[in-house]
């Protein structure tokens, strides 16, 4: 079967799984734990893995904090910042567009008297820096706007984003779950961003587990945050629960592997999406439209109408060959508000599907578009 689906999950890359084991099996070590090998080996690999993971996104290996996934982080953000900062306003500002455990934590943040202003985005889902600039009032302590959609590929203006903040003083967090191993970018010049959220299992490593970045200042202390678990004071008593050893380890080769083949992927993405795009267009003809058709979009993610073709239909009568969405794995059985806010309209949404490349993708296999 042709897997096209890895916005909503990637495979387990080999070498990912090899560097796992040790830890399922022989190394089972508490890296909390302490003076014997078991629990100092355990301790050393999460060190490594920190410093992977910093290395791929540009930043301290100190300000990396260990979670349970994206979900958990933009929780632990959003929460935790707001939390601490309520003294100085009520204000929040975010997108329409952003995954649901981004919008769904401002909604609850709405219910307990907080106001929120959830931007617009443009036809190719971009929010309007004027938009941002005129959102922001005395009362704004928090904003969190993400970086990639995970349905349409659209990448917002995330430099000029936190340029804006850097000059207000403003905490900027974005949800980067989707960029990693599709975009190239260096946290250390971008130093108005200041947190931002991953997950492993997006480029090729095990799910259950990902990573907040959270800058510190220039004397090395973090900002002030309210912990979203409490407990034994693991990740700098910040995020406690002992640590997935195993998952954490396998984050830390993803990212190597991801950092080493930035370039190459990013590349190889580009070149299949641009393959299977002359394969629809050949074989569909004017029967299919892009939902994003400029360039500067992650590479990789193509949302697609099938004029006249029902996606729930279209994506079960595949599902045997290929695997394909009808947009985000976490809100599939409702019409895209995604879609809906790019402007299409209802007929639009229930013919688009989501198309997600990886660089592993074999271009060959994607010659089966060619006998649908
Ligand atoms: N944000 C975005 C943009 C995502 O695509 C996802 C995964 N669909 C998440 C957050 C949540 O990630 P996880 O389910 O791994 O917690």
């Amino acid at each position: 079967m042709l897997y096209l689906d890895n916005a909503a999950t990637t495979m387990i890359h080999p070498s990912v799984l090899s560097s796992m084991m040790p830890y399922l099996t022989e190394l089972y070590g508490n890296p909390s734990s302490k003076y014997y090998a078991l629990a100092t080996d355990s301790n050393n690999a999460i060190n490594i893995s920190r410093n992977n993971v910093a290395r791929l996104i540009g930043c301290k290996s100190e300000e990396i904090i260990f979670t349970s996934g994206a979900t958990e982080s933009n929780n632990f953000v959003i929460k935790g910042m707001v939390s601490s900062l309520k003294d100085k306003g009520n204000h929040l500002i975010t997108s329409k567009i952003e995954h649901p455990s981004v919008l769904e934590v401002f909604k609850y943040l709405e219910n307990n008297g907080f106001k929120v202003t959830y931007l617009d985005v443009d036809s190719t889902g971009i929010i309007s820096i004027d938009d941002f600039k005129e959102a922001i009032n005395e009362n704004t302590i928090f904003t969190s706007i993400q970086w990639a959609n995970n349905e349409i590929g659209s990448i917002n203006p995330i430099v000029d984003i936190a340029k804006i903040c850097y000059e207000k003083n403003l905490f900027f967090h974005s949800d980067a779950t989707q960029v990693i191993g599709k975009l190239k970018f260096n946290l250390a010049d971008i130093p108005g961003l200041k947190a931002i959220s991953i997950s492993a299992h997006k480029f090729f490593g095990p799910k259950g587990v990902g990573a907040l970045y959270l800058q510190k200042d220039t004397y090395g202390f973090f900002p002030p945050i309210t912990p979203l678990l409490h407990g034994g004071g693991h990740e700098y008593g910040l995020r406690s629960g002992t640590l997935a050893v195993h998952n954490i380890v396998g984050m830390g080769k993803a990212c190597e592997i991801c950092n080493d083949l930035l370039d190459e992927n990013i590349l190889k993405l580009k070149e299949l999406e641009l393959y299977l795009k002359e394969i629809l267009k050949g074989k569909f003809e004017d029967n299919i439209k892009f939902n994003i058709t400029h360039s500067d979009k992650l590479p990789g993610i193509l949302s697609i109408q099938f004029i006249g073709l029902n996606n729930e239909i279209l994506v079960k009568r595949l599902s045997s060959i290929i695997a394909l969405s009808t947009g985000s794995a976490c809100s599939s059985s409702k019409p895209s508000y995604v879609l809906s806010s790019i402007g299409l309209n209802l007929d639009e949404i229930r013919q688009t599907i989501r198309v997600s490349l990886s660089p592993y993708t074999n271009k060959q296999d994607l010659d089966i578009f060619k006998e649908l």
